[in-house]
């Protein structure tokens, strides 16, 4: 059984819903089709969500969000 109270959100690379610590959120910047890595997860903006470490995860998130993903 899960627990319920922990809140899920969806990687946008295969759409599966996991605990927010298994997952890398990225900010986007408005009008620049950036996402930017948020290292503290609390960061301004309209998230989103990927796999932590998972480059599959990443690759999908680019060609779905037509979109660059920055780590830096
Ligand atoms: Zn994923």
């Amino acid at each position: 059984m899960k627990n319920r109270a922990i809140p899920l959100r969806r990687c946008i690379g295969c759409n599966q819903s996991k605990p927010k610590e298994e997952l890398d959120r990225y900010v986007i910047k408005p009008f620049d089709k950036i996402y930017l890595y948020d290292e503290s997860g609390k960061a301004p903006g309209r998230g989103a969500y990927v796999c932590k470490g998972s480059e599959e995860c990443l690759k999908k998130a680019v060609k779905r969000k037509r979109a660059e993903f920055r780590r830096d």
